[in-house]
This record gives structure tokens, C-alpha cells and sequence, in this order.
């Protein structure tokens, strides 16, 4: 990997040469939090931002997408219509990078590419940003808590400099293009693994690091455990929409007030809405809150490793924060360490 540094007065220059050829998408205040928005102003952009409510997600998947329109009087189709436009999401956590590294294993897939999604991934750099963890952030449990790969730039604020991981060509020429850039010294690193150490000695010691997660999940995939959390969930998706690995989605046609036009459209679903599993003839494969929460607890804990050897979770803690019930993987593993003391007496 190569490294370089940055004075931190550099980081407008850089924004504007994004700007010249990409919409630069950057954490932005909104109301008393943070969120991805495009952004006109370097100046509007907060690199220090705690975890946004929703993912940058949307930008490679949006929640509605028209894939086609058709005229039914005309027997025409248009191909996709969506705009795809070059961007750069600029100053993205660790745990989004990786949580877009698994949405690309998943659009990527050799037997069914995903053309939409794969036009918007082609069409987007990615600038990352280190940060420091939240209460409920347990990327480092996830082994999402650092990006190797899956970035254009990487940016570690190391005091009035950032040291800047270079991740591509195009990154590199842009970062040399825009800023004065110098090697990385000694002190350079010795900053850098200063505040790597902080960082992970901020992690919140309160959530348990589990082992072994996909064998305790097939383990106790009948304890009573499940039926609480589903007495609780309110099917409300909250976890779904702000999560930044969930991209199961629906297809509806929808047709214009004539009936002759109209649009497919692609738009985000959620395995914990009860009408998920629901198929033609009334029948639901999974009727119960309970049978719904486990399934997307399996799917991030348990499923995706089996296909892709690593967790669909990522750990960014987004759900714990949405849920209005406490219900997130972070519930998951303290209830195997309580199986785990149990065990022990
Ligand atoms: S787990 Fe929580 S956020 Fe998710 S659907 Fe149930 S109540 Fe809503
Ligand atoms: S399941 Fe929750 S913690 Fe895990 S990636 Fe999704 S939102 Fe983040």
C-alpha cells in the first residue's frame, strides 16, 4: 500500500478537484445529526462526523429506481432510464466500505451481475475517513473496522495532516494533482499508530466479543430467546432502511393514470416486513415476528459467511441506534455470552 501526506489546508483543493469531474456526496449537519448529501462547498463538509443515521447505500442502490419504461399502446420499452452519474463519496467510514464490498460480492455475482448496480459502483470513487467509534459501533468485532481494500483514498487525520492511503491510479493522480504531497516520515507513522491505538481502545468494551457467531446461531436457532425479540419488533424496517448491508428489494410496475405507460421500478424490501415471505395463494413462509427477526439476524450473522466467508454485518451499529426496541445483532451476542455463563455454572 502506498502512503502519503497531506497538510490538513490541502483537503479544500482536493474537494475541488473532485468537484471538476464528479458530485462529491459528503457528510454534511443535518439537524442534530450527520448525513450523505451532495455537497456544492467544501467548506459544508464534517470528516469528524459520528455515524450517520442512514449509509451512503442509496448512492449504489437507490431506494426507487426505474429500470425501464413501457408503452403497452406502442409495444416499446425504453432501456434503464436512471441517470448514472460519476461521484465520489467523499470521507466514508471503514465499516460503509466494507459494507459496499459486500453489497459488490452480491451485485457482482458471476451467475446474476446486477447491470444497475454494477453502473453506479463503475461510476463511483471512494474517498475514506477514519474515525473514532460510537457507543454502539462493533466493527471491530465484525472485522470490518479497517479497509484494505475497496477505496480510492483513505484519509487518517493525524494531526493538522492527514496521512492518505492510496488505493488507486486515478485517487493517486487526482491526490497529486490537487495538494502538495509529500512522503510519510517517521513521525508521520508514529502519529498514525498513536491514533490507531486510541481508536481501538475506544471501542465499547460493554459489547461482547463473541466467537464462533455462525455455529452458536445454527446452535440455538430454537431458543425461546427468538420469540422474545419478535414479542417485541414492530415490523417497522427501521433496521432494514438504515443498514448498510441490506439490499433485498421488490419489483412493481407501475402503470400512468391512462394505463398505456408506465415505469418498472426497483424499491428496497425487508425481510422483517410481514408481507416479505408472503406468496401467491395467501401463504407466508415466515408469519411471525419471531421467525422474521431471526432470519435477518441469521442472514447477517450466519448465511453470508457460509457463501462469502465473511459477516453480512458489519457492525456499524446503525440498527441499535433505529430500533425503538433494542433489537439488533449487538442483542444477538449478548445473548451468547449469557449461554456462555450459563454454561460455565
Ligand atoms: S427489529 Fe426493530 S427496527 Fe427492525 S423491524 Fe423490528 S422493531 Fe423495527
Ligand atoms: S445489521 Fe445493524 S450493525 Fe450490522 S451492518 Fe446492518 S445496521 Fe449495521
Amino acid at each position: 500500500m502506498l502512503y502519503r501526506v497531506i497538510d490538513r489546508d490541502d483537503l479544500p483543493s482536493l474537494v475541488a478537484a473532485f468537484m471538476e469531474r464528479y458530485e462529491v456526496i459528503a457528510p454534511v449537519k443535518r439537524g442534530e445529526g450527520h448525513a450523505f448529501s451532495a455537497v456544492a462547498d467544501a467548506a459544508d463538509i464534517v470528516l469528524d462526523y459520528p455515524t450517520t443515521v442512514a449509509s451512503p447505500k442509496k448512492y449504489l442502490l437507490p431506494a426507487v429506481e426505474t429500470l425501464f419504461e413501457f408503452d403497452a399502446e406502442g409495444n416499446a420499452v425504453t432501456d434503464y432510464t436512471d441517470e448514472v452519474r460519476p461521484r465520489v463519496l467523499f470521507g466514508v467510514h471503514a465499516c460503509d466500505i466494507n459494507a459496499i464490498m459486500n453489497l459488490n460480492s452480491v451485485f457482482d455475482d458471476a451467475r446474476y451481475p446486477d447491470p444497475y448496480y454494477q453502473a453506479h459502483r463503475a461510476a463511483t470513487l471512494i474517498v475514506g475517513v477514519g474515525c473514532m467509534p460510537q457507543a454502539h459501533c462493533f466493527c471491530n468485532l465484525m472485522d470490518a473496522e479497517e479497509a484494505r481494500p475497496g477505496y480510492d483514498l483513505f484519509l487518517t487525520d493525524i494531526g493538522e495532516r492527514y496521512l492518505v492511503s492510496i488505493g488507486s491510479v486515478v485517487g493517486a493522480n487526482i491526490l497529486e494533482g490537487a495538494c502538495e504531497v509529500r512522503e510519510a516520515t517517521d513521525e508521520d507513522r508514529i502519529a498514525f499508530r498513536a491514533v490507531t491505538r486510541a481508536r481501538q481502545e475506544a471501542f465499547n468494551g460493554d459489547i461482547p466479543d463473541i466467537q464462533e457467531i455462525p455455529m452458536l446461531m445454527d446452535a440455538f436457532h430454537e431458543d425461546a430467546f427468538w420469540d422474545e425479540l419478535g414479542g417485541r419488533c414492530l415490523s417497522c424496517n427501521a433496521c432494514a432502511n438504515v443498514c448498510p448491508t441490506c439490499y433485498c428489494f421488490d419489483i412493481r410496475d407501475t402503470l400512468d393514470p391512462g394505463g398505456a405507460t408506465g415505469r418498472r421500478e426497483r424499491v428496497w424490501d425487508a425481510c422483517t416486513s410481514p408481507q416479505f415471505a408472503m406468496v401467491a395463494g395467501g401463504h407466508n413462509f415466515r408469519p411471525t415476528a419471531a421467525q422474521r427477526v431471526r432470519h435477518r439476524m441469521y442472514h447477517k450473522l450466519n448465511g453470508f459467511m457460509a457463501k462469502y466467508d465473511r459477516s453480512l454485518c458489519v457492525g456499524c451499529g446503525r440498527c441499535a441506534t433505529a430500533c425503538k426496541v433494542d433489537i439488533s445483532p449487538i442483542e444477538v451476542l449478548r445473548f451468547f455470552e449469557r449461554k456462555g455463563a450459563e454454561d460455565a455454572e
